[in-house]
């Protein structure tokens, strides 16, 4: 199945894209997971292959493209054997670079943007701390301002990318008392003085992608490196995390589809009571059980692209996609590594990796249950 808007250049994309996973990626993500991080190279050719920018206007060096291409770049991102690889690379283009593109001043975008969509800055999105990730407003860490710049204090945790990663998109307390409404964002560089980043390790998935655990210690930031306007931070939050939740949607549900094909090609191979796994008629229900689903899944990521397309808001339908992609994914990876039997629990096969990776999508970039909850409150309740 396949929308009307995806255009001959939309295919094209996609076949390079294709083609650079297959032959840069995956042939190396063993040893890059092995290594708990992937090459900031891999940055720089998927800017070359203006893969960075893709809807950041021309004048930055961005392509200047529609969603489609984004969805183009998720699905084909999210077939590369490390989804903790394409998670790093969707923090860089849709975490965090669009607070900069969307709400930085002229001068910030002009002094960042293009050696971001260049792939030789890389960026990190800084919101989650010790004591509080889904309640963004429980948030501890402030910036005090001090004459020309603000002084920054506090901690933060589970940063993807913060170990390579050399713009740091921050939120911080402006004006404690006022709750969201005191909250700013700030692009704190990683020589800034008094920022110490120390690895956060052993993950139980995504282990290509660096994570890491941040301090500012009376770091001073030039007042200019505020985000858009002071104390509107929350608001961007609120707003970029759509865009954040859509590409991981898209990317996760590729992923699984993946996942599936791997297993049917598995279940084709394997012979048990003299016949292939695939002929079992059980067999061919969980297949086309899982297919469905992931249709639904796929659909639901374009219904959310066409309402953004066309202008609409289309919160719900990301928070809709979020969950409901997260659970057809983990549905799928936990089938196929039984239709793998023992063979699914050994790393040789990807459906291991991929069981691991894929449940942290029920945790970041928004828990299920916040999803569940934003949608009854779009729903009135
Ligand atoms: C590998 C990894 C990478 C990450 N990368 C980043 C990053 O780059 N930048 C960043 O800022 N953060 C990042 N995060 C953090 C992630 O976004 C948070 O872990 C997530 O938002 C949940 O916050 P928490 O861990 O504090 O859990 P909590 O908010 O403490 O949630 C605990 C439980 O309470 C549930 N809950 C929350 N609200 C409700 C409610 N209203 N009703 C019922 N139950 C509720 C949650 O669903 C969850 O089950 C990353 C996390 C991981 C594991």
């Amino acid at each position: 199945m396949d929308l009307p808007s995806f255009t001959e250049e939309h295919r094209i994309f996609r076949r390079a894209l294709r083609q650079f996973v297959e032959e840069e990626l995956n042939p190396n993500v063993d040893e890059w997971e092995a290594q708990g991080r992937f090459p900031k190279d891999v940055f720089k050719r998927l800017g070359e292959l203006g893969a960075l920018g893709i809807r950041y206007p021309q004048e930055y060096g961005g392509a200047g493209s529609d969603i489609w291409m984004t969805v183009v770049f998720c699905e084909e991102m999210g077939r590369c054997r490390s989804r903790g690889l394409t998670m790093g690379i969707l923090v860089h283009t849709d975490m965090s670079s669009p607070y900069l593109a969307k709400y930085g001043s002229e001068e910030l975008k002009r002094k960042y943007l293009p050696a971001m969509i260049r792939g030789e800055k890389v960026g990190a999105i800084v919101l989650t701390e010790p004591h509080t990730g889904s309640d963004l407003v429980g948030m501890r860490t402030t910036a005090r301002r001090e004459g020309d710049h603000y002084v920054l204090n506090g901690s933060k945790v589970f940063i993807t990318n913060a170990l390579q990663a050399d713009l740091f998109f921050v939120a911080a307390k402006t004006a404690p008392e006022r709750g969201k409404r005191g909250i700013s964002m700030f692009l704190v560089e990683r020589d800034f003085p008094g920022f110490v980043i120390e690895p956060m390790k052993k993950k139980l998935g995504m282990h290509a992608s660096d994570t890491g655990e941040l301090t500012f210690q009376n770091t001073p930031v030039p007042a200019e490196n505020l985000i858009g306007e002071e104390n509107q931070g929350f608001y961007y939050v609120m707003d970029s995390l759509q865009n954040e939740r859509f590409v991981a949607s898209v990317a996760m549900t590729s992923s699984a589809q993946q996942a599936l094909e791997d297993a049917i090609e598995y279940a084709k191979d394997r012979e048990l009571f003299g016949r292939k796994l695939i002929e079992f008629q059980l067999t061919r229900y969980k297949i086309a059980r899982m297919q469905t689903q992931l249709e639904a899944a796929r659909q639901l990521t374009y219904y959310a692209a066409q309402l953004y397309d066309q202008g609409q808001d289309w919160t719900l339908a990301v928070s809709m996609c979020k969950a409901f992609c997260a659970d057809v994914a983990n549905y799928v990876a936990d089938e196929c590594l039984q239709l793998h039997g023992g063979y699914g629990y050994i790393e040789e096969y990807d459906i291991a990796r991929f069981y691991r990776d894929i449940r942290l999508w029920k945790i970041g970039g928004g828990t299920t249950e916040v999803m569940w909850e934003l949608i009854a409150k779009k729903m009135g309740l």
